[in-house]
């Protein structure tokens, strides 16, 4: 099952289970989709995969199994100064 993490990597942007522009990798390395294509360039920075748009869980789905709470943040990895 998803994790549905809560955020983005890179710049810390929320990413809520509803979330249209979320992205992940095979190992859902999380990211916007603004940072996937203007600062990854389509490239997982943790694994050297790509990306896919991530599956928005229905609202039914979520109440029993609820979105990830555990934000990962790690802008090192994202290119970023
Ligand atoms: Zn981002
Ligand atoms: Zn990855």
């Amino acid at each position: 099952m998803l994790q549905l993490r809560p955020s983005c990597e890179c710049c810390d942007k929320d990413l809520p289970p509803a979330a249209p522009d979320a992205m992940i990798c095979t190992f859902e390395c999380t990211f916007c989709r603004d940072c996937v294509e203007r600062r990854l360039h389509g490239v997982c920075p943790n694994c050297g995969g790509n990306f896919a748009a991530r599956p928005i869980r229905p609202l039914a789905a979520l109440a029993k199994n609820p979105p990830s709470t555990q934000r990962v943040f790690n802008p090192q990895g994202c290119g970023a100064a």
